[in-house]
Parts: C-alpha cells; sequence; structure tokens
C-alpha cells in the first residue's frame, strides 16, 4: 500500500491542490489534522478531504473552530483567524469537522494531531523529550504519524529503551523503518512551513518497502497570500508564507 499523509493544510488551497498532485495515485489520504485556520479556503480545503474520503483526526484549529476548545490558547493573530473561519465555515465543513476523532489506529500505524499524550490537550512535540511519551503511548505500532508544530521531522528509538534520536528532515528525505525501532514522524505542514522552508511539506508511506518519504514542493505562494489580504486577514499571517517560519 502507498499511502498519502498530510497534515496542517490551513485552508491553503493552492498548496494542498499541488501536493495532492504531487501524490500521485495513493490507496489512502491521511490527514493529520488542521485543515483550517489560519489561510482563505477552509471549505474548499474541507470538500477535498470528503471528496477524497481523507481519513483524519482533528486538530486544535479545527477544534476551535467548531467551538470545542477556548480560543484563550491562541495568539492575537491566529485567534483573528480562528474567529474569521468560523464567520465562513458552512454547515457541511463544520459537520465535517465535528466527526473527527482525536486519535486514529490503521493496521500499520497510530495518528494524532498533536501527541498521544493526553490527545484532547494538544502538546507539542518538538524533542526526544517531548517524543517519549508518544513512544510509551504507542503500545503494539511502530509507527506514529503527528503535525501540529509544522516541522518536517522524525525521532527514532529501539525498542524498549527510553531515549531516542531527532532527525531534522526540513528538505525532505527518505526514513527507512526498521524492525525493533520505534518511529514518530511529522510530514511538515502542506500550508504553513515553519521549518525555514516555505516549500509544501507532505509524506508518502509505503507499507511494502517499510519506508516514510517527505517530500517538498513549491506552491504559488504569492497567489494565497494575494487571497488572504483580500479576506482581511492578519498581516504576519500572509508574510511569514514567503519564510516559512
Ligand atoms: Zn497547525
Amino acid at each position: 500500500m502507498r499511502y498519502g499523509i498530510i497534515s496542517d493544510i490551513h485552508s491553503n488551497l493552492e498548496a494542498l491542490n499541488l501536493a495532492l498532485d504531487s501524490l500521485g495515485h495513493v490507496d489512502a489520504i491521511y490527514c493529520l489534522g488542521d485543515v483550517v485556520g489560519y489561510g482563505p479556503n477552509p471549505n474548499e480545503c474541507c470538500e477535498i478531504m470528503r471528496e477524497r474520503q481523507a481519513i483524519m483526526v482533528l486538530g486544535n484549529h479545527d477544534a476551535a473552530v467548531i467551538g470545542k476548545i477556548a480560543l484563550d490558547w491562541f495568539n492575537p493573530v491566529a485567534r483573528q483567524a480562528v474567529e474569521w473561519t468560523q464567520g465562513h465555515l458552512t454547515d457541511e465543513s463544520r459537520l465535517f469537522l465535528e466527526s473527527r476523532p482525536l486519535v486514529h489506529r490503521s493496521e500499520y500505524f497510530v495518528m494524532v494531531h498533536g501527541s498521544l499524550r493526553i490527545p484532547e490537550s494538544f502538546y507539542y512535540v518538538g524533542s526526544p523529550f517531548e517524543a517519549r511519551p508518544t513512544f510509551d503511548s504507542m503500545a503494539a505500532f511502530n509507527l506514529c504519524f503527528i503535525g501540529h508544530t509544522h516541522i518536517a521531522e522524525c525521532y527514532v528509538r529501539k525498542a524498549g529503551e527510553k531515549g531516542g534520536d531527532q532527525i531534522e528532515m526540513t528538505n525532505g528525505g527518505t526514513v527507512d523503518l526498521k524492525p525493533g525501532f520505534q518511529y514518530i514522524v511529522n510530514p511538515g505542514s502542506v500550508g504553513q512551513p515553519r521549518d525555514g522552508n516555505a516549500q509544501a511539506a507532505f509524506a508518502i508511506y509505503d507499507t511494502d518497502a517499510q519506508t516514510v518519504e517527505i517530500r517538498r514542493i513549491d506552491y504559488p505562494i504569492p497567489i494565497t497570500q494575494d487571497k488572504m489580504r483580500i479576506a482581511g486577514l492578519p498581516d504576519p499571517l500572509i508574510t511569514r508564507l514567503e519564510y516559512g517560519w
């Protein structure tokens, strides 16, 4: 099987469309949450996820937009974008987001937006120390996909051990999944990368080859930025797209 693993689309239709084109034929699309928030096309992105029958977990922005978590968690510009999204979300998009679980376990892997440590608290995994509770909660799975930080990277540890390594994957690359090891892979963000690379990020998991490829592609950032300006979304959210930060 060949699976597309995408995360943190954040209403960026241009990035999403090109990421899906780049995936080519896949047996399924898995989305690690945050389809909406920040960008100008929340409904179009939800619609594509529905049409492609993506298997998706709920992100913190998705949860905020449908009123499942309080807005106090968000900085002022993120909050402004959540409120803008709330004002533009269709009933179909809302229903789609409302029916997403926090954690999904497939045949081959487990997936969650932030961390398996209290999934509804949306903890960030940004270091081997922060990765540990997720490793410890993976049970029989040797692979977990996470999003949330918008940073393409991988954590690996030998099964049964406590420590682990952090592998930077900012420019893409392939992880070989070896028996006897546990992996947490963050494919990075489709619609608002924050690892210094402005290209859209996503992953392809090949279950036969036991590889996860992280791929980066260009998308027309100025088109998304123009739409955001017209929508009146906050300037810092518009400029950050071209820096990938
Ligand atoms: Zn996000």
